[in-house]
This record gives structure tokens, sequence and C-alpha cells, in this order.
């Protein structure tokens, strides 16, 4: 699985429509301060579910879209488009292609989409668990994070591995299996009492 391509759109500094290639190896991208370089990483987080306005830099989601310049009227809408290649079915889709839209109105109104149908923001979080860049993973290190790895408490750097290794996505299941069993035995206590009060 990898990241081939992105399409910006009304987010951030790209107000027009922009296509980003991912060859194999590494791309750098190179631009002076403020040309928006960190904007593109943010897409794609922003694709990818990310909720937190302050961790895209904004107060509130709708401060993604394009919000204008003296030569260009705002955007009334963000759009972002990530193509995953799944030819090795890595993600869990039968498709060669997993590919992932998010779109935000100003009107507040927001949409999923993975392959063009439309999904919950839950959805997209089960696909990219443990896949490396699911919600809080560090395949997208941003300014600042590395020093805050660095500094964290033995238990936060052990989640970071737990992500890394894979074992969240059952740590997440495990935790809602026992919150359905202990739902299950408060049940079967008040059903006990009521079979108690009837005999
Ligand atoms: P540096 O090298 O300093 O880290 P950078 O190339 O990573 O900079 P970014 O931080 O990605 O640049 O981009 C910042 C630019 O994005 C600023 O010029 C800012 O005005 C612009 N920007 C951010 N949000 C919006 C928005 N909603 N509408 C228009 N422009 C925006």
């Amino acid at each position: 699985m990898y990241l081939k391509k992105l399409e910006i759109h009304g987010f951030k500094s790209f107000a027009d429509r922009t296509k980003i290639d991912f060859d194999h190896g590494i791309t750098a991208i190179v631009g002076p301060n403020g040309s928006g370089k960190s904007n593109i990483t943010e897409a794609l987080r922003w694709a990818l579910g990310e909720q937190s306005a302050k961790s895209l830099r904004g107060a509130k989601m709708p401060d993604v879209i394009f919000a204008g310049t003296e030569k260009r009227k705002a955007q009334n809408f963000a759009e972002v488009t990530a193509h995953f290649d799944n030819t090795g079915r890595y993600l869990d889709s039968d498709n060669k292609e997993v590919v992932v839209t998010r779109r935000l109105y100003r009107n507040g109104d927001s949409e999923f989409l993975i392959n063009g149908k439309k999904k919950r923001l839950r959805d997209i979080h089960d696909m990219f668990l443990d896949t490396g860049l699911g919600r809080d993973s560090f395949s997208i290190i941003s300014q600042g994070r590395i020093e805050s790895v660095f500094s964290s408490k033995p238990e936060e750097r052990r989640a970071i591995i737990e992500e890394a290794a894979g074992v969240l996505k059952f740590k997440t299941r495990k935790a809602e299996t026992e919150s359905k069993l202990k739902a299950m035995q408060d049940n079967l206590d008040r059903l006990e009492d009521i079979i108690y009060e009837l005999s």
C-alpha cells in the first residue's frame, strides 16, 4: 500500500485543483516559507479523518477552506482526495486502488467517500487503523512532534510502539467487547432479580 496521488481543491492555500503524484522512492517538496508545504501533509491527514481543527492550525474546521486573498475570492468548499495503491490488498478492500475523499462546505455540510461511495468517519478510521496511516499514527510527523515523542511519558511511548506494531486494532476491539460483555452482565443481573422476585 502506498500513497499514489493527492488531489487538493479549496483546502487552505490550494485555491485551484492541484494534483500531486507520488512515485516509488523518496519525494521531497521544497518551497519558500509559507508556500504551503505543511498544508500538503495537513490535507492528507484531513482526508484521513483528522477531527482536530487545532492540530490543523485552525480555530474551527471551516478554517481549512481557502479564505481568499486580495485578488481571489474565498472558496465555498474544501475537497481532498487521496489515492492509495492497494494491489497487495493491504487495505481491507477488494479494489486495486482505494480512493478516499473528504469534502467540507462553509455551511458545515461534510462528507466522506471511499471509492466514490458515501461513508462514515468511522469507516475511514476502521480502514486505516493499524496500517500506519491511522489516527495519531506516526507516518506523518509534523514539526515539533519528534520532540514530543522523546519527551512523552512511558505509557504514551508504549502506545506509539503499539500503534507501530499493529496491536492497537486488537486493543480497541477488546475494549469494545469488554464494554458489550459488561452491558450483557448488567442485563443478566437484572433478569436474575426479576426471576427472584417472581419465584
Ligand atoms: P514553512 O516553510 O514556514 O513551514 P510551509 O511551506 O510549510 O511554510 P504552510 O504552513 O503549509 O507553508 O502554509 C502557510 C500558508 O497557507 C500561509 O501563507 C497561509 O496564509 C496559508 N493558508 C492557511 N490557511 C489558509 C486558508 N484557509 N486560506 C488561504 N490560505 C491559507
